[in-house]
């Protein structure tokens, strides 16, 4: 129970790992838990969210903090910013500008940004009428 066993690259951090890669949805944690499990039936939820806290701590992952709903994770890394759903939790990729650095007063050195625009998309703006 030493806090070195959760720094082992363990199967489970690896299959985690190939979850997030190779997909652009920007799952929760729950539905990394799903689709783990359906490769490992015997996973746990525990486990699923540990490895993830620790793949976000070492920069192999992001963590994207939604306003009133549960994180999302996203294997791609590079500076990117977001877009959410309110309604259906829909979660896309946006590209940065160099103008996104701009509120930063003069001589501050930009070393990462986390742009999460949240809204309602185009199919629950036509839904609601
Ligand atoms: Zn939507
Ligand atoms: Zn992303």
């Amino acid at each position: 129970m030493g806090q070195e066993c959760g720094r082992r690259d363990t199967p489970q951090r690896k299959l985690i790992r190939t979850i997030l890669g190779s997909c652009h949805d920007h799952p929760t944690a729950e539905t990394v838990f799903e689709r783990a499990r359906a490769v490992r039936p015997h996973i746990g939820f525990g486990t699923v969210y540990r490895n993830l806290s620790v793949l976000a701590d070492d920069g192999e992952i992001l963590r994207l903090p939604v306003p009133g709903g549960p994180d999302r994770f996203d294997g791609t890394v590079a500076d990117h910013g977001h877009f959410y759903c309110r309604s259906c939790g829909a979660f896309g990729d946006v590209p940065l500008t160099p103008d996104h650095h701009r509120p930063a007063p003069d001589g501050f050195s930009v070393e990462g940004l986390v742009l999460i625009v949240g809204g309602r998309c185009a199919a629950c703006l036509a839904a609601e009428g």
